[in-house]
């Protein structure tokens, strides 16, 4: 039987070499687009060589439409300008590198003679902005983003819907909620606390700023996540589903729990500074993910607890 191919977008991102691992696992072909030689996730992965790499800007439409020439079995969409905060100073680039690739690969299935090329497509739990406890949040829940990011996600949810009602089309969304690992950048909040973490323990640093601490968020595992994302591709119920871990926690419990494995009181290195709160920031969120248990059979391995423990003991799977 022929191997099956998978093309990503993003491939260079946590979730991208993530994914590409899971599918190498499983014999597929693939081949990813990035805009420069960053490979560093394939060389912790040890996956440099395994991946066929297409270097090109994601809105380039001749160089795109030349890629899905291939007929690829699955595509996996997790590119595009990923953070919050700075969509506020990039929103064009934001709106643009979300969403113009998303157009030209759906112009191009639609228009695909046997349709056979699946979709998946990152959305966010952005798109919902801040929803308390008595409100967990359902696939279908109010959407009221507050950042160009979250708007961003909303449309190219949207065009999957419209896409997927208009022309019977195997595509869908993966609505994230936060998920972390090793290969995530210290821009983002718990891989900062961790760093910062190690840095007090070997020394380096003897203090902190964190901003807002009182915020709730659902945190997961990366690979588990992609794992969820392979699952509804493959399904016979490819749908938009959530994929969270259904348990919230503060900023304020992870930073104490970090601290309390090695006996630490974060109080003594850790300041906070009204300066780096965030009008914008949702302060909290909390996730249904009943439709994806039972239609996917999915449910998390690891949860924030278990998260934590992995980064701290440097564990990249
Ligand atoms: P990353 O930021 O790690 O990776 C995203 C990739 O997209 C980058 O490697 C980059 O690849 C490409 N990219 C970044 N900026 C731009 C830009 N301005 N224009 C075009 N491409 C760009 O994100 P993750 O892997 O963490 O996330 C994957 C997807 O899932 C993203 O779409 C993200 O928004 C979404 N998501 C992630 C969540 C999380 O907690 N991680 C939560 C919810 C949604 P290159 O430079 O090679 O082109």
């Amino acid at each position: 039987m022929k191997d099956k191919t998978a093309l990503i977008f993003g491939i260079t991102g946590q979730d991208g070499a993530y994914m590409s691992k899971l599918l190498l696992d499983k014999n597929y072909i693939v081949h990813g687009v990035c805009r420069k030689k960053n490979y560093k996730n394939f060389k912790k992965l040890n996956l440099i060589k395994k991946v066929n790499f297409h270097l090109f800007s994601k809105t380039n439409k001749q160089k795109i439409i030349q890629l899905l020439n291939k007929n690829f079995d699955e595509i996996y969409f997790l590119g595009g300008q990923s953070s919050v905060i700075e969509s506020f100073d990039k929103e064009v680039e934001t709106y643009e590198s979300q969403i113009e690739p998303l157009k030209i690969i759906l112009d191009f299935i639609t228009f695909q003679k046997n349709k056979k090329t699946k979709l998946l497509y990152a959305a966010s739990c952005e798109m919902y902005g801040s929803v308390n406890k008595k409100r967990k949040i359902k696939e279908e829940s109010k959407k009221k983003p507050n950042s160009p990011y979250g708007l961003s996600k909303l449309i190219g949810y949207e065009i999957i819907k419209s896409y997927r009602s208009m022309y019977k089309l195997p595509i869908c969304s993966a609505i994230l909620f936060n998920h972390e690992s090793l290969l995530r950048t210290e821009k983002f909040v718990f891989k900062k606390i961790i760093s910062n973490l190690d840095k007090i323990k070997k020394g380096k640093i003897k203090k902190f700023e964190m901003g807002n601490i009182e915020v709730k968020r659902d945190w997961g595992w990366a690979p588990d996540y992609m794992n969820a994302c392979y699952k509804i591709l493959n399904s016979k119920k490819i749908d938009d589903y959530i994929v969270a871990t259904g348990k919230t926690t503060s900023l304020k419990n992870l930073i104490s729990l970090c601290f309390k494995y090695f006996n630490l009181n974060w109080r003594k290195y850790i300041s906070i500074d009204k300066k780096n709160f965030r009008n914008f920031e949702n302060k909290e969120n909390y996730a249904d993910i009943q439709k994806i248990k039972k239609n996917i059979n999915w449910k998390p391995k690891y949860y924030y607890i278990d998260v934590m423990k992995k980064l701290i003991n440097k564990n990249i799977l």
